[in-house]
């Protein structure tokens, strides 16, 4: 049994060991032992929930730092499993630099807003398609959907970072940046937002006042998102000094396709340039990341705690505002 328990033990942390290290056999599943990578942080967060709890009512401190509309933040880490992602001038697939850029950012998230919830789409190299990872999104809620992703392109002088939303229209990414895979794992087959009477044919929803309703309720999410997308950008660029600003693009990502929440691509530096591609797979480039999008969800939630305070004021007696105007909610 003890020898058991110590093998156990040992292949704990040889799994551990293995997650930290980033080479690409390293990363390719969960530690046979099955540890539920996923199980693990939420169990950690409610132990640094109740710590902060406890010490909050110890020293019956002010009001802990928490976001004042965002609850739940999803992060999707880009590709998994058979979809690798861009391959750039260093030899690590794209699909394991976005989990390790979600899991700073989470733990930076969490370390700074224990109050808030955030849930990756994935904790292992799965994996998932692009309608799963929206629709675990909606399922769980979020606030904020932020897929993170890297560049690539067939010209090596490619360069810089963007942030996308979804485009209501049809429009499709440059195909000159593409290389193999489509951009973001886009597949811009369809028109982007469904109209009602689209999405009655489509056969989401019967009645055409629930497609209605959702509609509208698609148009404020996406004006949420063209605002989450030009604040993730400039706060990327605040940090990232020195990075070529590609703007704030609008494309039909499946991955956006989906979501119920303001929701956004962010394309955080080209693999395939000499130097950015080398530089974003270093740790010193991903902790300005995580701060920038850090930083970025903090003024998204300032910018939405403002609307519904403006809302608020025009209709004080029974206009829904920000939260509470969601279905279902
Ligand atoms: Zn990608």
């Amino acid at each position: 049994m003890r020898l058991l328990l110590r093998q156990l033990c040992v292949s704990a942390v040889l799994g551990a060991a293995m997650w930290i290290g980033s080479s690409a056999d390293a990363l390719a599943g969960p530690p046979s032992i099955g540890i539920d990578r996923g199980l693990v942080l939420t169990l950690g967060d409610r132990a640094r929930r109740a710590s902060f709890d406890k010490k909050q009512q110890a020293e019956g401190a002010d009001a802990p730092s928490a976001f004042k509309k965002i609850r739940t933040i999803v992060i999707d880490p880009g590709h998994g499993g058979e979809n690798q992602g861009a391959l750039g001038v260093v030899d690590v697939h794209e699909k394991y630099l976005t989990i390790e850029l979600a899991y700073a950012l989470r733990e930076e998230l969490q370390r700074t807003y224990p109050d808030a919830r955030v849930v990756l789409t994935r904790y292992w190299d799965t994996e998932l398609s692009l309608n799963e990872r929206a629709h675990m999104a909606n399922r769980v809620d979020a606030d904020v959907f932020l897929s993170l992703h890297y560049n690539s392109a067939p010209h090596p002088r490619a360069v810089g970072i963007e942030t996308y939303y979804l485009s209501d229209e049809k429009v499709t990414p440059d195909p000159v940046e593409v290389q193999g895979k489509p951009l973001a794992s886009a597949r811009p087959t369809t028109s982007g937002i469904p109209r009602p009477d689209e999405a009655a044919v489509q056969g989401f929803f019967n009645e055409s006042e629930v497609s209605a309703e959702l509609h509208a309720e698609r148009m404020r999410q996406h004006a949420r998102s063209a605002l989450l997308a030009k604040i993730v950008q400039r706060s990327m660029l605040k940090e990232l000094k020195g990075s070529k600003n590609r703007g704030v693009k609008q494309a039909n990502f499946g991955v956006l396709r989906g979501a119920l929440m303001p929701a956004i691509v962010v394309e955080g530096g080209f693999l395939s340039h000499p130097e950015e591609g080398r530089s974003v797979a270093k740790s010193r480039r991903q902790r300005k990341l995580v701060r920038a999008l850090v930083s970025a969800i903090v003024s998204f939630d300032d910018a939405l705690a403002k609307q519904a305070d403006d809302a608020g004021a025009r209709a004080p007696s029974n206009e829904p505002v920000a939260h509470a105007d969601r279905p279902g909610r």
